[in-house]
């Protein structure tokens, strides 16, 4: 491709909304813009890259059997009203009417769709397993489109599914996927973790996700050396190490003002972990919970919100704390607090001694101990997971690193087949639901995680699998004769060889063509210029050092084949 043929304008300029550096590389580098919130036009030279991400994507998918199919991005209200998911799916569904006010969503994802297809098709588990997938735009109203095409609102998505018979059927081609993805990415040249994920309030099942590891990332990993890794959503520990405590009789103490842990911490001279945290929420039918947590810890509101089975568990108001407790807020305890559930993390139930608010205006407990002083209450798992916890397998010392999430697999068990009615007859001749799995993977956020992981000060440095071209061609002073005469005819050989090159031949000083180069990332350079050409030299460089090779003209096309593969 002639760059002066091509649709290919950098920019400077940066939108304030860019806060990541692969959102303002893509729009500096001319390959996505912005239409609307969280809405971006691909440009061709981003495209380019996504195609080849989807190149590896079907060619991994279809070694797994997979089986691509297209289906259409408006889905009628009836599906999602027969699986629930109308009213469950909340805000980030866009909803649309026809002419005849029928309505319509935006497909945000297609389970309804499929597997209103498949229970139309497949009568018999002969017919099964069958696992299919498309790469084709979804539209998710997110509550805060940013990072570019890492969080937008319509982007492109591959997702797979698939039906199965039995439980064993689907764990063959759950393991396929989630090899085919391993598969995926590092073929990409990208560095990712498998994480253990929350299955959210399906339950139960197996759920993994793929992380690309990324300082920017949205979502916190701990992992072990030993091989275990989850999302920070979903990780468990083994027990924390017990603090030294001090025994004796329950006794309230005043602590005047002193409300945060840190406070009274100071104001009693006791460390963080001898403290029982008590945090107040309420669920979706207004009860109250009480939790219970030790001082030093935060608690894992997505365990908790699985622990109540709601979407999210919200705190307490002031009113509502005050009510319960009889206190205003900074002085909750577990002590005498007998109407509501009471929930206790294992950090908080292993404590043999510990202080407590009193539910008291300006009081605290000290010694308090379960079972003499107060009931322990259910003892659920609801620890946010942190670096330096130990391994729930292994017990070593985990670390905490941060991951984009480009791909999400998935056992969904029955949750759509039982509630759409989609069976199959077994041997026996039974009507049995299917059994399901889904498996998303996102191409412009694997881009984007692409570019996250791989930059420097002055722009891109393309893995090479991804990269829009494998090889940069600059003419410097193209009005030159000699210089594009050669240039040109390295520019021919390249395609003859098959290789994806970008002809820099446009008329630009050769600083700005250099600035380009850095920014565009392509990872091979040949710089053919006046003169060199006359000690018979082209440079010929790589975008991840940018270390400088003189190589006789007769020999640059093999350099760069060789360069290139
Ligand atoms: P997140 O927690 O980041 O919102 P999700 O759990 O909603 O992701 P899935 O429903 O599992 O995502 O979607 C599968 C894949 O689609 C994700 O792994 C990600 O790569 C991609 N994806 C999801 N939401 C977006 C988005 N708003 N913009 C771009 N890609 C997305
Ligand atoms: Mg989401």
């Amino acid at each position: 491709m002639r760059w002066s043929n091509y649709y290919l304008f950098t920019t400077r300029e940066v939108p304030k909304d860019a806060e990541v550096i692969s959102h303002r590389l893509m729009i500096r580098a001319g390959m996505i813009k912005k239409l609307a919130a969280g809405i971006y036009t691909t440009l061709p030279f981003g495209s380019r890259s996504m195609t080849k991400l989807a190149t590896i994507v079907r060619r991994e998918l279809d070694a797994k059997n997979a089986l691509e199919l297209t289906m259409p991005t408006i889905q009628p209200a009836e599906l999602w009203q027969e699986s629930g998911r109308w009213q469950a799916y909340g805000k980030e569904l866009l909803r649309v009417n026809d002419r005849n006010g029928r309505e319509f969503c935006y497909a945000p994802t297609a389970e309804e769709v499929i597997t209103d297809m498949v229970r139309k098709d497949i009568r018999s588990y002969k017919q099964l397993p069958v696992n299919l997938y498309q790469i084709q735009t979804k539209f998710r109203d997110e509550i805060r489109p940013r990072f570019g095409l890492m969080r937008g609102r319509e982007f492109l998505m591959k997702d797979a599914y698939s039906f199965h018979a039995d439980a064993e059927s689907l764990d063959v081609t759950y393991r396929d996927m989630h090899d085919a993805y391993c598969a995926i990415f590092a073929a990409c040249g990208l560095d990712y973790k498998v994480v253990e994920a929350d299955t959210g309030n399906i339950g139960g099942s197996d759920s993994h996700e793929f992380m690309v590891l990324a300082q920017t990332g949205e979502s916190d990993i701990v992992s072990c050396d030993c091989g275990y890794a989850a999302n920070t959503e979903k990780a468990v520990t083994g027990a924390l190490p017990a603090p030294e405590v001090e025994l004796g009789e329950m006794e309230e103490v005043a602590t005047p003002d002193q409300k945060s842990i840190a406070e009274v911490s100071q104001f009693l001279g006791k460390s963080a972990d001898q403290f029982v945290k008590t945090l107040l929420y309420t669920s979706e039918n207004e009860e109250v919970v009480v939790v219970c947590i030790r001082g030093d810890r935060e608690i894992n509101e997505i365990k908790l919100a699985n622990a109540l089975d709601v979407q999210y568990p919200v705190l307490a108001t002031d009113a509502q704390v005050q009510e319960i407790t009889g206190a205003p807020v900074g002085f909750a305890g577990p002590v005498g607090l007998k109407e509501a559930r009471l929930i206790v993390d294992p950090s908080a139930a292993a404590l043999e001694s510990f202080v407590c608010g009193a539910n008291k205006d300006d009081a605290h407990l000290v010694n308090v101990q379960w079972g003499r002083d107060v009931e322990k209450g259910e003892v659920i798992d609801l620890l946010l997971a942190d670096a330096g916890d130990p391994c729930p397998r292994c017990g070593d010392t985990m670390q905490k690193t941060r991951g984009i999430e480009t791909g999400h697999i998935f056992k969904l068990g029955c949750k759509y087949s039982e509630a759409m009615g989609c069976n199959f007859l077994d041997a026996e001749g039974r009507d049995e639901p299917m059994i399901m799995g889904c498996y998303g993977l996102g191409i412009g956020r694997t881009v984007a995680a692409a570019i996250e992981q791989n930059h420097d000060d002055d722009g891109i440095i393309w893995p090479k699998p991804l990269a829009p071209f494998t090889v940069l061609l600059m003419a410097l002073d193209p009005q030159n004769e000699e210089v594009s005469a050669a240039a040109d005819q390295l520019y021919g050989e390249l395609q003859a060889k098959g290789i994806d090159v970008l002809y820099d031949d446009r008329k630009e000083r050769p600083g700005v063509k250099f600035k380009d180069a850095d920014l565009i990332g392509i990872p091979v350079r040949a710089v053919i210029g006046k003169r060199g050409l006359s000690d018979g030299k082209i440079e010929i460089s790589e975008r991840h050092d940018r270390e400088k090779h003189l190589v006789d003209v007769g020999e640059a096309l093999a350099k760069l084949v060789e360069l290139a593969g």
